[in-house]
């Protein structure tokens, strides 16, 4: 009992509050009620393939778990790329109220705004957990529902890919100069680095990578880590498989309808949020765990796997600068996202350095 109310008066001494910051302060005082009367189903559309891995089995997972705790007055029910929409074309029926809600990656809609880049990540940025950071506790979550409302939507962080391979490569590349005029099928900010330092970034669908690779039309791909690449088959047609540099820890992002959003009770809005961070932190797990397996099947496989040469990484750490200069020039909204992304990431890489950088290499 005495040790019950020392730790009661060490709570306040502490501002228990302060431990909760993410609450509102109506978060802290309401009861939660389930009102078992008010039953909602929400169609959620997904950029991928019916049950595709982890991806696909984290939004599934995400709608079971939400059906549970609203004891089934919250339903989602999932549809996979092209059922109801084209993999793409999810923003836009989102927006236009065709779906409740979609779980894609921001940065398949830069076409939209190019600030969204930067809610999925950027190259030489933030790692998983950094992301989450910024995103919860840095303003990124602030920015990034702002943009949005713009589009009628409301965006919650919706898994991570954690560290992605830089790619794979039909020859080592051991110079600069070796990146000239190579093929390589690498999407989004990293194809833009890529290309100042003379790579022809080509997109081609998920379908066509592996012939493209296997018959010298393509000289190189990025595409994740050994999770899903092995399942690609990249392992059995280019033997040199570098680490990464251009996705260090991709986001994924669940989003709503804003007005459909709106409509819910406090309630059912929370239990949202809460699923939601379960997706983003479980979704993250589970690469960590299939990475660890599928790199036995990599190396297995005799593939030489290696780090680009420090000139190489240099160089695009540069472009990167660049890009994001020439973006910020272009695109206010771009700039704003930058800047707080920017300062948060060299604020946290101090930290990352000192605390998670030493004890790896110290293990
Ligand atoms: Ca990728």
């Amino acid at each position: 009992m005495k040790r019950r109310r020392d730790f009661i008066k060490l709570g306040s001494a502490l501002g228990v509050s302060a431990l909760m910051s993410g609450c509102s302060s109506s978060e802290k005082t309401k009861s939660f009620h389930i009102n078992k009367n008010k039953k909602t189903i929400l169609r959620i559309a997904t950029s991928w393939p019916a049950h595709f891995p982890i991806m696909g089995e984290g939004i599934e997972r995400f709608a079971k778990r939400l059906e549970i705790i609203s004891q089934g007055t919250l339903r989602v029910k999932v549809y996979p790329k092209n059922l109801l929409v084209p993999a793409l074309g999810v923003f836009d029926a989102c927006s236009s109220s065709a779906i409740d809600g979609y779980h894609s990656a921001a940065y398949y809609y830069k076409g939209k705004n190019e600030a969204f880049n930067l809610f999925t990540g950027f190259p030489f940025g933030f790692t998983a957990n950094e992301i989450n950071a910024w995103i919860d506790f840095g303003g990124g979550m602030d920015l990034w529902r702002e943009l949005y409302a713009k589009y009628n939507l409301v965006p919650f962080k919706g898994g991570n890919t954690d560290i992605q391979m830089g790619g794979w490569f039909k020859k080592e590349i051991k110079s600069l100069d070796d990146l000239k005029g190579l093929k390589m099928r690498i999407p989004g900010l990293g194809g833009e680095v890529f290309a100042k330092l003379g790579v022809r970034p080509t997109l081609l669908p998920a379908g066509e990578i592996y012939v493209a690779l296997e018959r010298n039309l393509l000289d190189a791909t990025e595409w994740l880590g050994p999770s899903l690449d092995t399942k690609m088959g990249f392992h059995k047609v280019a033997k040199y498989y570098y680490t990464g540099w251009h996705e260090p820890g991709s986001m994924l992002s669940l989003v709503f309808n804003k007005k459909r959003f709106d409509s819910l009770s406090d309630e059912q809005k929370m239990m949202i949020e809460v699923a939601s961070n379960e997706l983003n932190s479980v979704m993250c797990s589970q690469f960590q765990v299939e990475n660890a397996k599928q790199l036995k099947v990599v190396e297995d496989a005799g593939v030489k796997i290696l780090t680009f040469p420090k000139e190489v990484l240099i160089a695009a750490k540069k472009a990167m600068l660049e890009v994001a200069d020439e973006k910020s020039q272009k695109s206010k909204d771009f700039k704003r996202v930058w800047e707080s992304a920017y300062s948060f990431l060299e604020l946290n890489k101090r930290w990352t350095d000192i605390g998670l950088k030493a004890y790896l290499e110290s293990r």
